[in-house]
């Protein structure tokens, strides 16, 4: 039976990615387009506690399909982990007679968004909107496009600049477990090697790769570091490096927060236009407890449960192997 939903919340936790309010957008007016009213709370988890729920309309989320970042913000909320945070959570919501609860966001916004569920048997539904690209049941999420194409904007600005000098560097991006950005953005800008949190890459195996690229006249070379690699950061990668290889000058490029930001690419306006209205529209047909994603190109549903406890993301072999070949 398809339950009698009147009043639904949205809200973007935990790390912000590109696409959030493309997604937005479309939660609030896929809500409303069915007759329902529609809220957004501010700040995560944090805006549930605090009572910051504001209503919204079709016109509040006019003109920011376009913009990155979050128009509700986020935040990393500890007292929602609290039963006493969650309690008060529950509290406004009912106050407000809000009965389902669509979160944005990483496996930590899941993990609150199933907790929640269970406890106050509020229909709640996750869409995965983060740049790590980390969670099992979507071959994508929302933020991974538009931050791979930011980095690879910014290593060819990189590569100009090595080339002209003859150097080798070392560019740090972002990912957390997760290799996925890190593999892509060295495919897609050539880089000589990578260094992933998944694979066992010796500085010795690397030191190798590099001095085969001096003796075939390579005028640079960039090593991508995945931040969560058993090394460390590329600083430290840099400087143990150097100790047996000084062909080139070396030079370290931490990319940062940059990767966050940006107008969403074309592939996350949509992504995060499907997510939103898929979400919005199986939460209405009865599901709860699930995470809306994109498998093979079509929207599949998750268990909240599931998408926690699955292993996320694996590397795929063709992109590892093409990082060694493409790079001779
Ligand atoms: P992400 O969603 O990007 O993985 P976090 O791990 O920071 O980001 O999680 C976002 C928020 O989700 C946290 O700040 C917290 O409010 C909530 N959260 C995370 N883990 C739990 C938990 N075990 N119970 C309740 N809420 C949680």
């Amino acid at each position: 039976m398809e339950p009698n939903i009147r009043n639904i919340a949205v809200l973007t936790s935990g790390g912000d990615a590109p696409g959030m309010n493309a997604c937005i957008r479309a939660v609030v007016r896929t809500g409303i387009y069915h007759g329902k009213n529609m809220f957004g709370v501010m700040q995560g988890y944090q805006g549930l506690i605090n009572n910051h729920i504001i209503p919204m309309n079709a016109r509040s989320v006019s003109n920011i399909l376009h913009l990155g970042g979050t128009i509700l913000k986020t935040a990393r909320c500890l007292e929602f982990k609290e039963d006493e945070g969650m309690e008060k959570a529950f509290k406004n919501l009912k106050e407000k007679e809000i009965d389902g609860l669509i979160v944005i966001g990483g496996d930590g916004t899941f993990t609150g968004a199933q907790r929640f569920g269970k406890k106050y048997g509020v229909n709640v539904m996750g869409i995965p909107g983060t740049i790590d690209n980390d969670l099992y049941g979507s071959d994508f999420t929302l933020g991974y496009d538009t931050a791979v194409n930011t980095i690879i904007e910014a290593i060819d600005k990189i590569r100009d600049t090595a080339d002209s000098h003859d150097r080798l560097f070392f560019i740090e991006v972002m990912g957390r477990d997760s290799g996925c950005i890190a593999l892509r953005t060295a495919v897609a800008s050539g880089a000589e090697a990578v260094l992933l949190p998944e694979k066992e890459t010796s500085l010795k195996d690397l030191i190798i790769k590099l001095k085969e690229g001096v003796n075939t006249k390579k005028s640079s070379s960039i090593v991508i570091v995945s931040e969560g690699n058993k090394y460390g950061g590329a600083w430290d990668i840099a400087k143990s490096v150097k100790r047996k290889f000084n062909h080139y000058d070396t030079k370290v490029t931490i990319l940062g927060h940059l990767q966050r930001g940006g107008s969403p690419s074309g592939f996350d306006r949509i992504l995060g236009s499907r997510l939103g209205f898929a979400a919005v529209n199986e939460m209405l047909k009865g599901a709860t407890m699930q995470m809306v994603g994109l498998r093979g190109n079509e929207i599949k549903l998750t268990s909240l449960d599931v998408a926690l406890h699955m292993h996320s993301y694996k590397l795929e072999d063709d992109l590892l192997e093409m990082t060694k070949v493409l790079s001779i």
